[in-house]
């Protein structure tokens, strides 16, 4: 089956075209500046497929595309699957823009140009926070008042479920343990970071909350912090909700202890001296050590700690950084296979490691493709 994936943003498109049977990815792109007047820029989503189609051509050998599989970041508490795209679920997307203004609404555009494009053929979304839909109420929770809940919708959803599940079924078959008993605690380490603990082959706490600025140090979003540091800088007048809305999200992380977003940077910073940078890993490197731990207790001992995205698949110093701290769990890097490069899954622990450390390479895309060919019959 050809699937096409599509990433829809508010002014870009990402795509990629998957052959589901074969596993192979026939082709990829980006479109950008949607609603740019100038420069010949696509005016909307439609315009926007348009160009895909039109790069598409010729790409796929003659074999047209059979099914659209969409990313979608909110499913809320309704969509804990993938599922089939009609007019009523693209309006849930929308009503779910509340809880993610800057994507569902251009998730939904994706949908909605591709549907007038090709009427027939059949869509699947696949959402962010599906995967977490499994957490236990404890979990999920905040404790404060039930009306926040109730009425507003706030308690932890979690994000980069589609990267977590893929990565958990890859990580078990590479260990031979049967997915339903299955736990780890996995690490996405990207621009975005989250980890999550997985037990059964299920996500059953993550670090990403109400929306993806809990949790990690990222490259500019701060992870957890005191809700109180928000309120009394307001109260002082000097900030407001929205200048602390960009520093949390836009300027911290890496980027504001250490001036820049980008782990390579960082580390070649860290090990030229620069104190700034040093104290960025230390504290990113902590706070993912105090999560595996408590995620390690959480699923009842982790078979596996898997380490996937950007950073966790490349960045061999950053790992090194976090197991380093995790001696009292018993695991132990090999520093050999740690520090060696490669596209697979793969062990980077030493035989004698209470739990094994993996490096599994995330493939979201991959991951859309099968869910939405499972969906459309392929
Ligand atoms: P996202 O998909 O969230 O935008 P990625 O998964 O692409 O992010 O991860 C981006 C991060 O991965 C950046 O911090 C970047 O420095 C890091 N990264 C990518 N390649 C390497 C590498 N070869 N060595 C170290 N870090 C890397």
């Amino acid at each position: 089956m050809l699937v096409l994936v599509i990433n829809s943003g508010s002014s870009s498109l990402k795509y990629q075209v998957r052959d589901t049977a074969a596993g192979s990815r026939l082709a990829n792109g980006l479109v950008e500046r949607i609603g740019d007047a100038s420069g010949g820029h696509p005016a909307d989503h439609g315009e926007a497929i348009e160009q895909v189609l039109a790069e598409l051509e010729g790409a796929l050998g003659g074999r047209s595309i059979d099914a659209v599989g969409h990313r979608v970041v909110h499913g809320g508490e309704r969509f804990g699957a993938p599922v089939l795209i009609d007019n009523e679920i693209v309006r849930a997307i929308e009503r779910l823009a509340p809880l993610a203004p800057l994507h569902n609404p251009a998730n939904a555009l994706g949908i909605r140009a591709v549907t007038a494009k090709w009427p027939r053929i059949p869509q699947v979304a696949v959402f962010d926070t599906a995967f977490h839909r499994t957490m236990p109420e404890h979990a999920w929770r905040y404790a404060i008042p039930d009306a926040l809940y109730t009425e507003h919708g706030v308690r932890r959803y979690g994000f980069h479920g589609t990267s977590h599940d893929y990565v958990t079924g890859l990580a078990a078959e590479l260990l031979g343990i049967e997915r339903s008993r299955f736990n780890a605690v996995v690490a996405h380490l990207g621009n975005g970071a989250s980890v999550t603990a997985v037990r059964g082959g299920a996500s059953v706490d993550t670090s990403m909350g109400y929306t993806p600025l809990e949790g990690l140090v990222m490259g500019t979003r701060s992870g957890d912090l005191d809700p109180s540091i928000v309120t009394q800088l307001i109260v002082r007048g000097e900030y407001t909700a929205g200048d602390l809305d960009r520093i949390l999200n836009q300027d911290s992380g890496l980027k504001g202890l250490s001036g820049n977003n980008d782990m390579r940077s960082v580390v070649e910073a860290a090990a030229e001296g620069d104190d700034g940078a040093e104290l960025a890993l230390a504290v990113a490197a902590y706070r993912l050590q105090k999560y595996i731990g408590g995620y390690h207790v959480a699923v009842g001992g982790a078979h596996a700690l898997v380490f996937t995205a950007g950073i966790g698949e490349n960045s061999w110093p950053f790992r090194e950084r976090v197991v380093e701290g995790l001696g009292a769990l018993g695991v132990e890097l090999d520093r050999y296979a740690n520090v060696r490069r490669s596209g697979a899954p793969r062990v980077i622990s030493t035989p004698e490691s209470a739990i094994p450390v993996l490096v599994v390479p995330t493939d979201e895309e991959a991951q859309i493709a099968a869910a939405t060919a499972a969906l459309c019959g392929g």
